[in-house]
């Protein structure tokens, strides 16, 4: 089992850190700082540095870290991003402290964005900017029917499977979901709870597959309450689950 941490980084970004027998790995190193200040605070090593997209909230802190620290980066396919020394697409697998983890491609935030699955006894998902803790990435690069596709796969991964994002969005999405669909009890009821942790300024993460499937709307496109409230905001018939995304994603991009 790994023990998961996550380190905050500039506004809203965590970093993952998974610990499993003295080894460190660590998802979307967008600042080098607050790595090597959690490190130094564990005396620990950093071993391996996990990339799911481009941005520069999560490639940041690559170069520096591994000019510290005899680390191997994993990350996109492509020259585009500096530093990574393993180069990963869709069903690619590696091993970290014996566990498997396979790489999915879920584009449409961006079009190199993968997602790290590792399903051993702890089913967990590193899901970067793709899927939110109640919502999706902006579609800076790809199609509505990419991020459909996308959040599709990972609607199949097992319920019980822990979600990590890449940010803490959680309670701005949720108040767009309660919008989207005012009468969700479980969202509600989660919306409370979102609201009494960020109060606290309390990590609201993680999530699960199931809680995504209960509460998020952009994994409900195929919900007749969230294609009912995309027709009603757009004004128009919208039959396919990726009108309904794209419909939704709009209405949020402007909330
Ligand atoms: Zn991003
Ligand atoms: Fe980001």
């Amino acid at each position: 089992m790994f023990e998961i941490i996550p380190v905050r980084a500039f506004s809203d970004n965590y970093i993952w850190t998974l610990i499993k027998d003295d080894e460190v790995t660590v998802v979307d190193p967008g600042d080098s700082g607050p790595v090597k200040e959690f490190l130094k605070d564990k005396a620990l090593n950093l071993k391996n540095i996990l990339i799911t997209h481009h941005h520069f909230d999560h490639t940041g802190g690559i170069e520096d870290l591994s000019r510290n620290f005899n680390c191997t980066v994993y990350g996109p396919k492509g020259d585009h991003i500096n530093g990574i020394d393993k180069t990963l697409v869709e069903g690619d697998r590696f091993e970290i402290s014996n566990v498997t983890f396979n790489v999915l491609a879920t584009p449409g935030h961006t079009l190199d964005h993968l997602s790290f699955f590792t399903n051993n006894s702890q089913p967990l998902l590193f899901s970067g900017d793709t899927l939110f803790f109640g919502g999706c990435g902006r579609l800076f690069e790809g199609t509505p029917e990419q991020m459909f596709q996308s959040l599709s796969k990972l609607s199949m991964l097992s319920k019980e499977t822990q979600v990590f994002c890449g940010h803490e969005y959680t309670e701005s999405n949720l108040n767009f979901a309660a919008e989207v669909e005012p009468l969700n009890q479980e969202l509600n009821n989660q919306l409370n709870e979102v609201r009494n942790l960020r109060k606290e300024d309390q990590i609201t993460l993680p999530s699960s597959i199931a809680m995504e499937l209960s509460v998020n709307p952009f994994m409900r496109c195929e919900e007749n309450d969230v294609i009912m409230a995309a027709q009603e905001y757009s004004k128009r018939e919208v039959s396919q689950p990726d009108e309904v995304l794209e419909v939704i994603r709009n209405w949020k991009d402007n909330f």
